[in-house]
């Protein structure tokens, strides 16, 4: 799925997922994530911690507002690079918690 299709069914209000997110190309990605460097001066750069990591790869792409939350999937402001291994993986536990003391009505 490119972004012009995922575009489509977003005005659509159709409900953006992270299996949506999965069908994005890794091209797309590789430009939003030049996109987003460009904040810190093209430089790969966790935007939570600030380290600065030798291998882009190891930025993900974070939602800021998770799409299981409504968040949008195509808005960069919506959008933050974070260190795969500290960052990302601590954001992702404190949302997976909160996924489930929603689920058992907390
Ligand atoms: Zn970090």
């Amino acid at each position: 799925m490119n972004i012009i299709a995922i575009k489509k069914l977003e005005a659509e209000g159709v409900m953006m997922s992270e299996e949506y997110w999965s069908r994005i190309s890794g091209k797309a990605k590789r430009k939003i994530k030049a996109r987003l460097m460009q904040e810190h001066n093209g430089k790969p750069v966790c935007h939570s911690c600030g380290s600065y990591v030798h291998d882009d790869r190891d930025l993900t792409i974070d939602h800021i507002v998770p799409l299981s939350r409504g968040g949008k999937i195509l808005d960069l402001n919506n959008m933050q690079l974070l260190c795969r291994k500290k960052c990302h993986s601590r954001k992702n536990a404190i949302e997976v918690n909160e996924q489930y003391f929603r689920s058992i009505g907390l």
